[in-house]
């Protein structure tokens, strides 16, 4: 065991504060990492406040992870000592399921292992998140980053790039589809990002106008500010897909009825209450409505080497792990651009 310096939220709803926690001393199939990086995710902020509700406490948040190979067990083979890795949303999880054989380990039929607020496999252990000076995880969750993408903006990848990229491919968004984002946070920008890429014509649902040129900037097409009572008047029945980041409650119905024949809305933003949604707005026009959960490991190295490729990065705001605390507060207003991360040096 390894004594490692972390930050952790004690109680709910209590401000993080500096706190010690154990690190197993890595197993044959374990990779030991250096921390340089991790990013800030709203599902911090969510669980660290103990609004999904059955978090464990002291909770180490933290799951955009990213740091270099300290030490590797006897039977690794996938990562050498010194290679840039990453570690996302979960540690382990059954590897014999049906989700888990199709390398969809978040979907693991017994519960896969979060990085933060769960617990090893033997059901016990709890698991510590990255808002930490090391981590140790199987070598089959950890991601190889391509060795010229910069660490501060990749660690944003892990959560928000694959939970956004994820929906995209499934519903296999293309060149010349209209595709609408709800919110401009972390994983909205992403999903700007990665819609762009992929030949889409993106329109923005932003709660304010203080974004717009922003949004301009990152190539999208239409911006409607959604505090005006008629924005949505001019989109009936437009989309082919609408992706919904917002991590608090929109009226569903509303965008329900932006999108076309067959189109789809799906949601990624996990606010704490549930939100209502009428039939009509689902039978017209045939319409669905989904959720989607990050990614597998398969398909998290395919998003990290497709943002290599695309040089697609995340656009950040460093800060020291003292002002996490701080920067919880500045996300609850919408105030980042885009993603928090935090300089793991500082602690
Ligand atoms: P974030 O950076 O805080 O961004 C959330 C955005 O939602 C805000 O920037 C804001 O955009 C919009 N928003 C906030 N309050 C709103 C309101 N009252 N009405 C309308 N829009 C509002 O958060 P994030 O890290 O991107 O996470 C977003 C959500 O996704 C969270 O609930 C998080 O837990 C969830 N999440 C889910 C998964 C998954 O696998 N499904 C993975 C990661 C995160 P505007 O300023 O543009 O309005
Ligand atoms: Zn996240």
């Amino acid at each position: 065991m390894t004594q490692t310096k972390a930050f952790a939220a004690l109680h709910p709803k209590q401000p993080l504060q500096a706190h010690k926690i154990e690190r197993r001393t890595p197993g044959e199939h374990d990779v030991a990492i250096d921390i340089k990086y991790c990013g800030v995710c709203h599902s911090d902020i969510h669980q660290a406040r103990d609004e999904w509700g059955r978090g464990t406490f002291p909770m180490v948040p933290g799951h955009e992870i990213v740091g270099i190979v300290s030490e590797i067990g006897s039977k690794v083979t996938h990562v050498k000592v010194g290679d840039p890795v990453g570690v996302g949303c979960f540690v382990d999880s059954c590897r014999t399921c049906d989700p888990c054989q199709q390398s969809l380990e978040q979907y693991c039929t017994s519960g896969m292992n979060a990085t933060y607020n769960s617990f090893e496999r033997d059901g016990k252990t709890p698991t510590y998140g990255g808002y930490s000076e090391k981590i140790v995880v199987d070598e089959k969750y950890v991601l190889k980053i391509p060795k010229h993408m910069p660490l501060d903006r990749t660690a944003p990848l892990l959560c928000a790039g694959i939970t956004t990229y994820s929906p995209l491919k499934q519903w296999n968004v293309k060149k010349g589809d209209r595709v609408g984002i709800i919110g401009l946070g972390g994983l909205g920008h992403m999903a700007i990002k990665f819609a762009v890429a992929m030949g889409a014509e993106v329109t923005l649902f932003s709660s304010s106008d203080k974004k717009r040129e922003d949004a301009k900037r990152l190539g999208v097409k239409n911006y409607v500010n959604t505090s005006d009572a008629n924005a949505l008047a001019n989109f009936s029945a437009y989309f082919n897909f609408i992706l919904n980041s917002a991590s608090a409650n929109i009226n569903l119905d509303e965008y329900l009825n932006l999108l076309k024949l067959d189109g789809s809305m799906v949601l990624v933003g996990a606010p704490e209450n549930p939100a209502p949604v009428s039939a009509f707005s689902l039978i017209m026009q045939r319409r669905r409505l989904a959720g989607s959960l990050i990614g597998g490991i398969k398909e998290t190295q395919e998003m990290l080497d497709f943002c290599g490729e695309h040089e697609i990065y995340a656009d950040i705001e460093i800060i020291p792990i003292q002002k996490i605390n701080e920067a919880y507060e500045r996300m609850m207003k919408s105030d980042v651009k885009y993603r928090f991360v935090i300089d793991m040096s500082t602690i």
